[in-house]
């Protein structure tokens, strides 16, 4: 088994459609960024590709691409899936916490981590906190998230 970190932070941009976990948030403000903004994506994305040594976001999409403009979280992590299992890994699980004011993750949580779980083909569970008012995401200028993954070796490889 292997386990991988990731995390990510975009600020925030009034009238960016609010991607957040996978789920679009209607009425509140979203991530500026390259893609979609999904923190909880990125962050994700970057810890199956750190459990598995395979570099992070920035390697495996670059930063700036034009094929990867406003391309979203979910195919992100679709491309991300697809790699490990080509690397011959398999997801255990994976965790992420998103640290921000908004939006509101509790009530659609169940649904957050249905989707993410759904693109990954193992469980992701979701949480969420604030900074008590401090710092960038206190103010609400970003969003951040940090994120665990697990990863083991695919039957055939073992
Ligand atoms: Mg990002």
């Amino acid at each position: 088994m292997r386990v991988g970190i990731g995390s990510d932070v975009h600020p925030v941009e009034a009238g960016k459609p609010c991607w957040m976990a996978g789920l679009l948030f209607e009425g509140t403000d979203g991530c500026s960024g390259h893609s979609d903004g999904d923190v909880a994506a990125h962050a994700l994305c970057d810890a199956l590709l750190s459990a598995a040594g395979l570099g992070d976001l920035g390697a495996v999409f670059g930063t700036d691409r034009p094929e990867m403009a406003g391309a979203s979280g979910a195919s992100m992590l679709t491309e991300v899936r697809r790699l490990l299992e080509s690397d011959g890994f398999t997801i255990g699980n994976a965790a992420v916490q998103i640290i921000g004011n908004r939006p509101k993750i509790g009530p659609r949580r169940d649904e957050a981590q249905r989707v993410l779980s759904d693109l990954l083909g193992a469980p992701v569970s979701v949480s969420a906190t604030t900074t008590d008012g401090l710092g960038l995401t206190g103010r609400g200028e970003g969003v951040a998230a940090i994120a665990t993954a697990l990863v083991l070796p695919s039957e055939s490889e073992r």
